[in-house]
């Protein structure tokens, strides 16, 4: 027998509390449970706090802006040279975004959660029609900004685990700078 630890917060909400004994998070589980967090926390955060039945669409875009200065996927400005290089040689200023895939994926994970914790779908404001058109505007822009429309990407070099190259390092440089 396995006693499993459930961490898992009880749900008050929600007719059917049919998974009492529930498996171990999947990636996509936990993922959601920490987007879903993190959405919480942003609408706390906001002043006055805004409580999740007055979120509406334009809280979600609002969050949405909010990520991107977390973002790691370099936007090339309309001005840059690079703009529409999918390969620029050279860094640049411009800023870096999150990249639409994750933000699609995110709303796809919310939108699931709002109705998890007692959210009604016609409510749902990750379902919004805005958030379709923001999320297809992002896309765009960002694929003329990269240059890499619909093309699926190289896979990257893999590289050796770290401490071997570092190995490899000491061995071709063995002579090291005290
Ligand atoms: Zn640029």
């Amino acid at each position: 027998m396995n006693s499993s630890s459930t961490i898992v917060s009880k749900d008050s909400s929600g007719g059917s509390a049919s998974n009492q004994a529930s498996p171990p998070l999947s990636r996509y589980e936990s993922q959601k449970r920490r987007d879903w967090n993190t959405f919480g926390q942003y609408l706390k955060n906001q002043r006055p706090p805004v409580s999740l039945s007055q979120c509406h669409c334009n809280h979600v875009l609002e969050f949405l802006r909010y990520l991107d200065q977390f973002g790691k996927t370099k936007v090339h400005l309309h001005g840059c040279v690079f703009f529409g290089q999918p390969d620029p040689p050279a860094p640049c200023t411009c800023p870096l975004r999150q990249a639409w895939g994750s933000l699609d994926a995110l709303i796809g994970r919310l939108r699931a959660a709002y109705e998890e914790h007692g959210g009604s779908p016609e409510t749902n404001p990750f379902g919004n029609g805005a958030i379709r058109v923001y999320l297809r505007e992002v896309k765009d822009s960002q694929a003329k900004a990269r240059g890499i429309p619909y093309k699926k990407k190289k896979k990257k070099k893999r590289i050796n685990h770290p401490l071997k190259a570092h190995d490899e390092l000491l061995i071709k440089n063995p002579k090291q700078p005290a």
